[in-house]
């Protein structure tokens, strides 16, 4: 655990991927575990984890990377971190994050602006862009992060880890401070498959605590991953319009050069079709910011949170304490949400927007009719460089290749599959497959690495 401390002093001070660190506690818990000895029964015996700041465990604060939280600390453990530490994992420290994970480069952080660690001028992306740094920066070798339309994907893809967000319901969010609760899922960024698959088996569940986390068994992963050697008889799609116009070169070429390997590996591909991907953006923002606006409406000073010090009465004091606790982007989709919903609106918007996520729904499972996975980029791009995409618009328009797999619940995962070969950054391909498929989708992406 002090190597850990020693590497996390070297490249945090570049990083800057974590907001609160658990200096003393980790090496008393370290200690204590080592007089005791391993348990085989723990899998994750000793290692130290990192969180996602919005996701509570009991001793931390819980930011959200946000003013309005910045002193809120839990008294209880969110169900995945329960069963991390049953599994004996470690609680290292909490990672930076774009504000209530809005954001897709962890540029919208109340507190800090955490760096790349491939080239520390760019972003780590986001909106878990700490959990992905701190990963790459070799700080840990876990850590948790969510994915509401692609905020685990994205910055494992920014950052050359892997990471992977399950099916919706797989994994318990209680404990997660929700942002659009119909399309949140936690999930693990790791530097191998195999570790992705232990840490799933860990956090994956039923939970009566939360009524959409679904009652089916859990697979054992890592064992899943030891059964396939090779891809045959394995029908990998590839969706047109993801492999289209907007694509950066170097991007398409490390992608085309993974599905080259799975063809070598004994894969067959086949061309598909996810025809609605050209309204996947304008309907993931009308759903998540509705829900959003939604979710943060308890955070009015009253409850917990940031109160003004200037309330001169009760109207008065929500305003304050919300214009001065929320950021931008947080203001900005709470505004845009509550829009979509009101009434006279609710019909051109939000039912618009629920009409076509079906039909996204649609799209999918007909492409898995002739298809077990699906393979496309991550992001159009790789990390870019901080301040650079300073137009909100523009970096709703990162999400273009992830988004559709929240608003249909289906599990996908980002893989590193090299640098690009201008910007000498990593690139992530994406798998993606239908509900309840990350044994193949993992067993795939094992032989990939
Ligand atoms: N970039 C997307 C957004 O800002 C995704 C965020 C996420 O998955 N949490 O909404």
């Amino acid at each position: 655990m002090s190597d850990c401390l020693k590497r996390l002093d070297e490249t945090e001070p570049a990083v800057r991927a974590l907001l609160e660190v658990r200096r003393e506690e980790v090496l008393a818990e370290a200690e204590e575990m080592d007089r005791q000895g391993p348990n085989p029964a723990q899998p994750l015996w000793g290692i130290p984890v990192v969180l996602k700041d919005l996701l509570c465990a009991r001793g931390t604060k819980t930011t959200c990377g946000s003013r309005m939280l910045e002193e809120f600390a839990p008294v209880y453990d969110a169900t995945a971190v329960e069963h991390l530490r049953q599994a004996g994992a470690v609680l290292l420290a909490k990672a930076n994050m774009d504000e209530f994970a809005m954001g897709s480069s962890t540029e919208n952080s109340a507190f800090q602006r955490t760096r790349n660690p491939w080239n520390t001028d760019c972003v780590p992306g986001g909106s878990s862009g700490g959990s992905a740094a701190t990963v790459a920066a070799r700080q840990c070798p876990v850590s948790l992060g969510t994915d509401t339309g692609g905020s685990i994907r994205l910055p494992a893809s920014f950052c050359g880890v892997v990471g992977l967000k399950p099916t919706y319901g797989r994994v318990s969010r209680f404990g997660m401070v929700a942002y659009g609760s119909s399309l949140d899922q936690i999930g693990p960024l790791t530097r191998s498959v195999e570790d992705a698959a232990r840490v799933l088996g860990v956090i994956a569940g039923h939970d009566r605590r939360d009524s959409t986390s679904v009652d089916c068994p859990v697979p054992d992963y890592v064992a899943a991953l030891q059964q396939r050697t090779d891809l045959k008889g394995l029908r990998i799609g590839l969706p047109e319009e993801y492999w289209r116009e907007g694509l950066s070169p170097e991007v398409e070429t490390a992608c085309r050069a993974a599905v080259e390997t799975l063809r070598g590996l004994g894969a067959e591909t086949v061309p598909v079709r996810l025809s609605m991907t050209e309204y996947a953006i304008a309907t993931y923002y009308i759903v998540a910011m509705a829900e959003a606006s939604s979710n943060l409406a308890r955070f009015d000073g009253v409850r917990y949170g940031h109160r003004t010090r200037e309330a001169s009465e009760l109207i008065d004091m929500y305003t304050r304490s919300r214009t001065e606790g929320f950021g931008d982007e947080v203001q900005r989709r709470i505004i845009m949400g509550t829009y979509v919903l009101s009434s006279g609106y609710y019909d051109a918007y939000y039912r618009k927007a629920a009409q076509v996520r079906r039909l996204l729904r649609d799209d999918f499972r007909k492409a898995f009719a002739s298809c077990d996975l699906l393979a496309g980029p991550v992001c159009p791009s790789t990390a870019f460089r901080v301040g650079d995409k300073a137009d909100p618009l523009q970096m709703y328009l990162m999400d273009i290749f992830t988004i559709s797999a929240n608003l249909a619940g289906l599990p996908g995962m980002s893989l590193p599959v090299g640098l690009g070969e201008t910007s000498n950054l990593p690139v992530g391909l994406q798998l993606m497959g239908p509900a309840f498929s990350e044994e193949t989708m993992l067993g795939a992406a094992h032989c990939l690495e």
